[in-house]
């Protein structure tokens, strides 16, 4: 095993939150070393709802500072990153038998007016009362509902929200390696000894490291138990949520929320130009985390819930991919899963002399900046670092532009790249932003991009994801650095994966990853339920039926 460099900080994970405090590190000057066991985003961060958000019902719980510190932040992120997030209108139809009008018109209220910083001019517009028998909203909606409230958050895509962390923290310097599981860190004094294993290549190597950060999002237990075997009284809690993705079940943008009987909501939000997401589900997750995927109860609650709304009858016919994801939520011994809480706790321990070992419990999409910047803090008297909160107001790589001019920005691309199709312009703009030219570089003609695959995904597009993104595979590809799986039938799907397992092999020398290695329980992390194509999906994948819920053990 060979030993290398010594870095001020190696970070396990390469989630949200890892990736941010590489991020917000290397921008202090820290050389950073940061370790993902599979893909960037390959667990929990891009199996969210992917909302940039306040979350209106943990006010039911009355998490105000929670609620209030979100809503901050939603803000300032939907600013940093105009091509990847945008504000979202959602529309709430009042139910007579559930939460009295007047209680909602009050959390509404509410939820307009935490962030009440003096001086500031607010982006997003505040709730309004709407007419759901003449408001186009109520058109997809049984005729029952008559009264609901539109309300602000945002949107994100998180697995490129986890990229562009990434590619911002390389930039700084911070180095990146994706399929390279830490197996074991053991503290000598001053510094941690970092034992490193590339999963496809199965190499090990160890690094040195002056300060250690778990940020294994749901393995942030089993990597303080075998990785580091630490005895700890911190624990979390692990909640599964499942999303059912179904075609585009209305035409306006806005989303919905839909309140149940059980007191718990669901969102429906337009979802790739040509799908609705509907989710998500609540439940203690007491499965290996290696089976984390959609279980035909909750597939069926989903549909259920969303049925309840909506003029259309949505079954499991109706599903064409499903996704599952694992909250890592800070065990504050509540008793039902919805009330745990949702704020991180970020714990440092280590006594005077010794290495810092900093764990992350719990977060958001929506506070991982947040996080990063508290998670510097408490590392700041290691490394004599000043405080400034320096992500604050900075764009994330290709978010250089203001929100609001996205269509000028597709009119300047297209008159740099005539050749393109708008569609294709503005599905590159809203991924790569004002780096869509480094995508297409010196090309003139739709050829120099070389062959398409299927939607748009010409090689050109590929070579970057991997040479630039840290893509390694053809599901990295088509489930997080795009969503263009919903799109591609088997057999392009297959043509992909041949040009991906030889570009792999000639860039990195390696049998390239069209699968992962499967990882030993307990700290694998799996993949998100994804299934391939069956081979009767139709030729052009529009729809392809990826999964139905009931083929995997939940
Ligand atoms: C269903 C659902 C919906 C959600 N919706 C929202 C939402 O709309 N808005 C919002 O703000 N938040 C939302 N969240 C919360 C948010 O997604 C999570 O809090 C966040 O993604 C956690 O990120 P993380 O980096 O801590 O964990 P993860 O993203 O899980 O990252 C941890 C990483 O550590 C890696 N790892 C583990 N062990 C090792 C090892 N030994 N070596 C190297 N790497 C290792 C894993 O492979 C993994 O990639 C949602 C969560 C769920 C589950």
């Amino acid at each position: 095993m060979s030993r290398s460099q010594t870095y001020d900080i190696a970070i396990i994970g390469g989630g949200v939150n890892g990736c941010a405090i590489a991020r917000d590190a290397a921008g202090r000057g820290l050389s950073v070393f940061l370790s993902e066991a599979r893909d960037l985003a390959g667990a929990t961060s891009s199996a969210s709802t992917k909302l940039f958000h306040g979350g209106l019902r943990y006010l039911e719980y009355y998490d105000f500072a929670l609620v209030r510190h979100a809503l901050i932040e939603r803000e300032l992120l939907l600013r940093a990153m105009p091509h990847i997030a945008h504000p979202l209108r959602f529309v709430l139809p009042y139910h007579s038998g559930l939460r009295p009008a007047w209680l909602l018109r009050l959390g509404l209220f509410i939820y307009d007016h935490l962030d009440f910083r003096p001086g500031h001019r607010k982006m997003l517009p505040g709730t309004t009362t709407i007419d759901l028998g003449t408001d186009p909203a109520g058109a997809p909606l049984k005729p029952g509902y008559k009264k609901g409230f539109e309300y602000s958050d945002g949107w994100v895509d998180d697995a490129r929200l986890v990229v562009l962390n990434a590619m911002d923290a390389a930039q700084r310097g911070a180095e990146i390696a994706v399929r390279t599981r830490t197996t074991a860190a053991r503290r000598e004094k001053d510094h941690w000894i970092v034992s490193l294993q590339d999963t496809h290549s199965g190499q090990s190597r160890q690094i040195a490291a002056r300060a250690l950060v778990n940020a294994g999002g749901p393995w942030v237990g089993n990597i303080l138990q075998d990785v580091l075997d630490i005895e700890t009284s911190d624990h979390i809690r692990l909640v599964r949520g499942s999303h059912i993705v179904v075609n585009r079940l209305f035409e306006h943008d806005r989303a919905y929320i839909f309140q149940q009987g059980d007191g718990r909501i669901i969102f429906a939000i337009p979802y790739e130009d040509d799908f609705t997401l509907i989710g998500t589900t609540d439940v203690d997750h007491d499965a290996p985390l290696s089976e984390i995927a959609c279980s035909p109860d909750e597939a069926e609650y989903l549909c259920r819930a969303a049925s309840e709304y909506f003029r259309a009858e949505i079954t499991a016919k109706d599903i064409v991919w499903t996704y599952s994801g694992v909250r890592p939520l800070y065990d504050n011994g509540a008793s039902s899963a919805s009330a745990v809480t949702r704020d991180y706790v970020l714990k440092r321990e280590g006594a005077a002399g010794q290495a810092p070992l900093l764990n992350v419990f719990g977060g958001k999409i929506t506070t991982h900046r947040h996080l990063a910047y508290e998670a510097m803090q408490k590392l700041a008297p290691d490394f004599a670092l000043n405080r400034k909160d320096w992500t604050r107001g900075l764009p994330l790589p290709g978010g250089d532009f203001k929100r609001g001019s996205l269509a000028a920005e597709q009119d300047a691309l297209l008159r740099r790249y005539p050749f393109l199709e708008g569609k294709q312009a503005h599905r590159l703009l809203r991924a790569y932003g004002t780096l869509a030219d480094k995508v297409l570089g010196q090309a003139t003609s739709i050829d120099d991009l070389g062959r398409d695959f299927g939607a748009g995904l010409t090689e050109a597009e590929i070579r970057y994801m991997i040479d630039r993104e840290w893509a390694r595979s053809t599901e990295d590809i088509l489930w997080r650095r795009s969503k263009l799986g919903l799109r591609l039938s088997a057999k392009q799907t297959k043509a992909l994966d041949t040009f991906v397992t030889g570009y792999v092999a000639t860039q990195f020398g390696t049998a390239a990853a069209s699968a992962d290695t499967p990882m030993a329980p307990p700290q694998k992390p799996e993949q998100p339920q994804i299934q391939p194509t069956p081979p009767d999906s139709p030729p052009d994948g529009a729809g392809a039926r990826l999964e139905m819920p009931g083929q995997k053990a939940g």
